[in-house]
């Protein structure tokens, strides 16, 4: 079958294994001389990649709930659309939400995702109390912060590296409310947002769209837009209308003109809109997801997600070069994301640190490698990192040069047998 993450590129022709129980996995890894774990596929370039893959989404049983403390313990290939169906209504939420429900729990485990709360809550990885994962032998290992902790820091965002996640147990949060309390917030340009960011600190989601197409003075003008859970209106919510792109666009739709109108359009309209208002948690945390395969807008060629993050100290200084670069080389982004993340975990390669992170999407285009490795360069210039789970392209040494227990890793894959077994593009390309 053709293959890709949510970007559609790269895409490959790759052999698909599912797997529907312990055993049957434990046979495919005999047998299979190397491969990858492939969740809902929404990592946008080549993490989830490789000429054989194992599908883990008829792996999506509910093993067990205690109603009182919140605790889930589910398969893999559970996703978060099905904790919300089956939860929210009975007062609970998953605790870091990333801007998509259509992901598989052992995808979010994998990447270690990071929600609009990160400042506030860290990543998933806080809140997983216990992973089961196979290994390369067939051997199941249970891992914790308490038992197993290595198993468990390379596994929290190790890319499907150490090992298939069998089951997770999951903290789940209570909640009030099936709605969101809702703030919007224009910022001008780059100094305001990241005031107005800084202001705000306290709100439990935050996260900004940016204009990165503004330049000069309006550069980095965006809209933050701010949330809490609401106090009522039930557990229950309309599901909202969803659209579907039919068929992929041709890929001049998005062009420069486009883009620009597309980006004025919305910074009006949300500027006009009211300051605060009533939403659903559907359309707070997953606006994206309203217009399904939305990824085919960009095109045949498909599209890359560019997401980094910078320190703190770097943060108005860093972002402000790096938008100008962007909004000089005319190719895009169509969105712009800022988010302000909390404090780094100890787990190996987990993305998030203190400071700044911006994802910025691009439409795959001859020009856009050129920026991008400029863009590289100042990201690390500036001590940030890349966000693996949304690459296709970086080097083995910006990311050798990034992620400080890189090395760690690695050895600790070679120890356990786990480079002969678990393999990716991706960990092919970053020598991982
Ligand atoms: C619209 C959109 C918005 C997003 N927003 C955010 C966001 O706000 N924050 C954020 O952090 N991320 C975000 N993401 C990225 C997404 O959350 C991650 O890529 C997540 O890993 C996808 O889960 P998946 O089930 O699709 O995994 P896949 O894409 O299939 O796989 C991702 C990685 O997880 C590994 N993996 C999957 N299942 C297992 C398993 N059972 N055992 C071991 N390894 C496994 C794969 O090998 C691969 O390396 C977004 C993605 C999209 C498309």
């Amino acid at each position: 079958m053709r293959l890709c993450g949510w970007g559609r590129y790269p895409q490959i022709e790759a052999s698909p294994h599912t797997f529907e129980s312990g055993e049957e996995l434990a046979a495919l890894l005999a047998r299979l001389p190397d491969c990858i774990v492939h969740g809902a596929g929404r990592s946008y370039g080549d993490a989830a990649l490789n000429p054989r893959v194992i599908l883990s989404r008829r792996f999506d049983r509910l093993l067990d709930f205690d109603p009182q403390t919140g605790l889930v313990v589910c398969e893999s290939g559970v996703s978060l659309k099905d904790l919300l169906e089956v939860f929210l209504p009975r007062g609970w939420l998953p605790p870091v939400l990333p801007g998509t429900k259509y992901v598989t729990v052992g995808g979010a485990v994998a990447s270690d995702i990071h929600g609009k709360n990160h400042h506030l809550a860290g990543c998933i990885s806080e809140y997983v109390r216990g992973l089961e994962v196979m290994l390369a032998s067939g051997e199941v290992v249970r891992c914790s912060r308490e038992e197993n902790p290595a198993l468990f820091q390379a596994t929290c965002g190790g890319m499907g590296l150490t090992g298939v996640i069998l089951t997770v147990s999951l903290q789940l949060q209570r909640t009030a409310s099936a709605y969101m309390q809702e703030r919007l917030i224009p910022c001008a340009n780059l100094a305001e947002l990241v005031w107005r960011v800084e202001e705000e600190h306290g709100a439990a989601y935050s996260v900004a769209w940016v204009d990165a197409l503004a330049k000069g003075a309006f550069l980095g003008r965006g809209l933050l837009i701010l949330g809490e859970p609401a106090p009522g209106g039930g557990l229950r919510a309309p599901a909202g209308k969803t659209w579907s792109c039919p068929v992929e666009l041709p890929g001049f739709t998005l062009n420069r003109y486009s883009l620009a109108l597309f980006n004025r359009l919305y910074y009006l309209k949300a500027g006009a809109s009211a300051a605060a208002r009533l939403t659903t948690v559907d359309s707070f945390f997953f606006p994206l997801d309203r217009l399904r395969h939305w990824n085919r807008l960009y095109g045949r060629r498909g599209f890359m997600q560019y997401h980094f993050v910078l320190p703190q100290a770097a943060g108005l200084a860093g972002l402000g070069e790096i938008l100008a670069r962007v909004a000089a080389a005319g190719c895009g982004p169509f969105l712009a994301v800022l988010k302000r993340c909390g404090p780094a975990n100890d787990n190996f390669l987990s993305f998030p640190l203190a400071g700044y992170s911006l994802a910025l999407d691009f439409k795959i285009q001859p020009q856009l490698f050129p920026l991008l490795s400029a863009l590289d360069s100042m990201v690390l210039a500036y001590g940030g990192r890349h966000y693996l789970t949304k690459d296709a392209r970086l080097s083995a040494e910006v990311v050798r040069r990034s992620y400080p227990r890189r090395d760690e890793f690695l050895q600790w894959r070679e120890r356990l047998g786990l480079r002969r077994k678990f393999n990716s593009l991706l960990s092919r390309r970053l020598e991982l």
